[in-house]
């Protein structure tokens, strides 16, 4: 995409939820047909994140354009690789959090559990919307699995029965979230997508309902964060997601830009163990092309910007103090640089006061 067609960046997506419920696999079945459907020269992998284009998640919905419309406008949609409440924490932005939406992973079969409603607790403390995923669709007793169909499509080929078992889950999680004050419905059911949380049926096992939920995840950020993802020419924001020595990288950081662009040479601004930290970038590192699979998210390619929304190494000197969670800033002026260190005490105080709470 050129670099003056961009009017959106790219949303964030977490994923939380109880543990065994699913939410590694339901990322990996993402991934894997991120890569699977991609247009050839489409890079997915990032670091700490993986990309989903946005001509994937239209090839996907192809059968549903009669109940979910989309014409994307966005460039696609970046999952952050790592579910779960710890690295969520890191993902920290001033007033809220570096994470434009999340899912919430729920298995269908056991509702909800304790980590659910931790999560939910947490999303609505840093204001992040959320979908539920109810997972593990396939194990409804006598579900008769269509690899990778809508679960539009897939639930109109159940028995009756099987039907009615999904309907009778559904409504449980539905009981559970208006225990909580949430409304929630069926995703084909919500009128007001503001007023009602949508449930996605899904099964991270066979992909059945992940396009109808990449396409409300797109759908919805789009239509309701129009200026929140707006992309912004700016220099680059972003957060430290971790603190890393890579062999022959040194100490390296990982991070999120959220807003505007990183470049080569930039001087940015970090939270630093003693003090804050500023520094030069001597490099921009992705995952190399042709290692599409996450473990061998090992080599890298230099670049020499990267625009928002991405996740990026960096490499530059005194990287060894640096704090994971920290903000960020490229600083293009030198006078604000004053400005910028005062955000980032700030916001590394309220870190450091956190982590001694818990
Ligand atoms: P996490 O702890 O939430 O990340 O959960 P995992 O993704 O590790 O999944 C926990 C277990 O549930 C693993 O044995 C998975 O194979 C299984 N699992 C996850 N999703 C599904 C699903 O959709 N269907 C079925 N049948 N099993 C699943």
């Amino acid at each position: 995409m050129s670099k003056d067609s961009r009017r959106f960046r790219q949303p964030i997506v977490v994923v939380l939820g109880h543990v065994d419920h699913g939410k590694t696999t339901l990322l990996d079945k993402i991934r894997g047909t991120a890569i699977v459907k991609k247009e050839p020269g489409e890079m997915t992998q990032e670091v700490g994140a993986s990309f989903v284009p946005s001509s994937v998640i239209e090839k996907l919905s192809e059968p549903l354009k009669n109940i979910i419309p989309v014409k994307l406008e966005i460039p696609g949609l970046l999952f952050i690789d790592t579910p779960g409440h710890e690295l969520f924490s890191n993902l920290r932005r001033r007033g809220g959090s570096v994470a434009d939406i999340a899912i919430l992973v729920v298995d269908i079969m056991e509702g909800f559990q304790k980590q659910t409603n931790e999560s939910i607790e947490i999303l609505k403390e840093k204001k992040v919307p959320f979908l539920v995923a109810a997972n593990k669709i396939d194990r409804i007793p006598g579900w008769k699995p269509y690899d990778n169909e809508p679960f539009l499509v897939s639930f109109s080929k159940q028995s009756k029965a099987v039907q009615q078992r999904l309907e009778n889950a559904i409504y449980n999680l539905v009981l559970q979230l208006a225990q909580l004050n949430f409304n929630a419905e069926r995703f084909d059911r919500v009128k007001d997508f503001t007023q009602y949380i949508a449930i996605v049926p899904v099964s991270g096992k066979t992909g059945e309902g992940v396009p109808e939920l990449l396409a409300l995840l797109a759908g919805l950020t789009q239509r309701f964060m129009r200026t929140r993802i707006g992309f912004v020419e700016g220099p680059a924001k972003g957060v430290v997601l971790e603190v890393k020595e890579d062999q022959g990288y040194g100490y390296t950081i990982d991070t999120i830009i959220y807003d505007g662009i990183l470049k080569r040479n930039d001087t940015i601004v970090l939270g630093g163990v003693n003090d804050v930290i500023v520094t030069k970038v001597r490099n921009l590192l992705l995952p190399a092309p042709l290692q599409d699979m996450r473990i061998s998210k090992t080599d890298y390619r230099s670049v020499d910007e990267v625009y928002a929304a991405s996740g990026v190494k960096i490499m530059a000197t005194g990287l060894d103090e640096a704090v994971a969670g920290s903000p960020l800033y490229a600083v293009d002026n030198e006078s604000r640089l004053d400005e910028y260190k005062k955000i980032i005490k700030e916001e590394i105080s309220k870190i450091r006061f956190q982590k001694n709470i818990t």
